[in-house]
């Protein structure tokens, strides 16, 4: 039986299997070297919730250290600074009045840092990882090691704002950690959180591996999120950047799809394109179709507002 969806509890369908082998064969081939025998706990499929659309892994059983101390070891498994970073300062300043706000998740504070010249913000941060936290606290910012239910005990009631920066696709029970996460808004106050669309726009070749389980276990998209909405009785806003044009976006899926990620750039794109013209006509028209929010093509990630009303 299909696990049920691990935010509304409707049924659940199989898309398809992802064995543990495939799975550790896409991460060595996005890192270039194999991951170690426990990082991928065991063999997955990929279900979608009948009632809501969240796609989701099942048995949801994230990835643990061994997955985590692995991808952190690599330079380019770290953000530098996020799209979104800048329109969530956009909305604090909008706000036009004193803002308490927790990053969870936090980090060495990357996000947090951006703030530091908003007066009106008082921002705080937790985090699980004591090397993180360490960091970020020599930068001056309020980053603690804390657990989610130590402050909900504290301070629950209080926040106005509460951030997680890809931190939602994680975790093995979204649900449970939103209902949660709302116990911390003051009246009015919001969860701001960014995840991965889904499929993202490069998926249209193949799944990447680094959203799927164990990595990501929960799949995104507007129908999943107005689900998430209704469960959590908060109010729904969403913001996209702008989606690259469908034409440009071919031109690269289709000189991956051949040549694999990211090995042909520029104007030698053109010869194979023209060379593999039928597959390149297939990529543009699955881009020229790609599903539209709010009236645009969606872009790769969406920044999400659940607000207390
Ligand atoms: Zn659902």
């Amino acid at each position: 039986m299909t696990a049920k969806c691990p935010v509304c509890s409707g049924p659940g369908r199989i898309l398809r299997r992802l064995p543990a082998s495939e799975l550790a064969g896409g991460l060595e081939a996005v890192f270039g070297a194999p991951p170690p025998s426990d990082a991928v706990p065991g063999d997955y499929d990929l279900a979608e919730c009948t009632a809501c659309g969240l796609v989701y892994a099942d048995p949801m059983l994230a990835g643990g250290g061994a997955l985590y101390d692995w991808l952190t070891s690599f330079p380019k498994y770290h953000a530098q600074g996020r799209w979104e970073w800048a329109k969530l300062k956009e909305l604090l300043i909008a706000e036009g009045r004193p803002v308490r706000l927790l990053e969870l998740g936090a980090g060495q504070g990357d996000f947090l840092a951006t703030l530091q010249d908003l007066p009106q913000v008082t921002a705080q941060g937790i985090d699980l990882a004591e090397r993180s936290v360490a960091k970020a606290q020599a930068r001056g910012l309020d980053v603690r090691k804390a657990a989610l239910e130590q402050v909900i005990e504290e301070a629950a009631g209080t926040y106005d704002a509460v951030v997680l920066s890809h931190v939602l696709e994680h975790v093995a029970t979204p649900g449970a950690l939103m209902g949660a996460v709302k116990n911390l808004l003051a009246p009015g106050g919001r969860i701001l959180f960014s995840v991965p669309y889904s499929p993202m726009s490069r998926e249209y070749l193949h799944d990447d591996v680094m959203n799927l389980p164990p990595h990501h276990m929960t799949r995104w998209n507007i129908r999943a999120l107005e689900g998430l909405s209704r469960v959590t009785g908060l109010a729904l806003e969403t913001w996209m950047p702008k989606a690259k044009a469908p034409w440009k976006r071919a031109l690269k899926h289709t000189c991956d799809k051949v040549w694999g990620e990211g090995r042909v750039r520029g104007l030698a794109r053109m010869p194979v394109v023209l060379a593999n013209w039928s597959t390149f006509r297939q990529v543009l028209s699955d881009h020229r179709n790609r599903e539209r929010v709010g009236g645009q093509p969606a872009a790769d990630t969406v920044l999400v507002s659940l607000q207390k009303v």
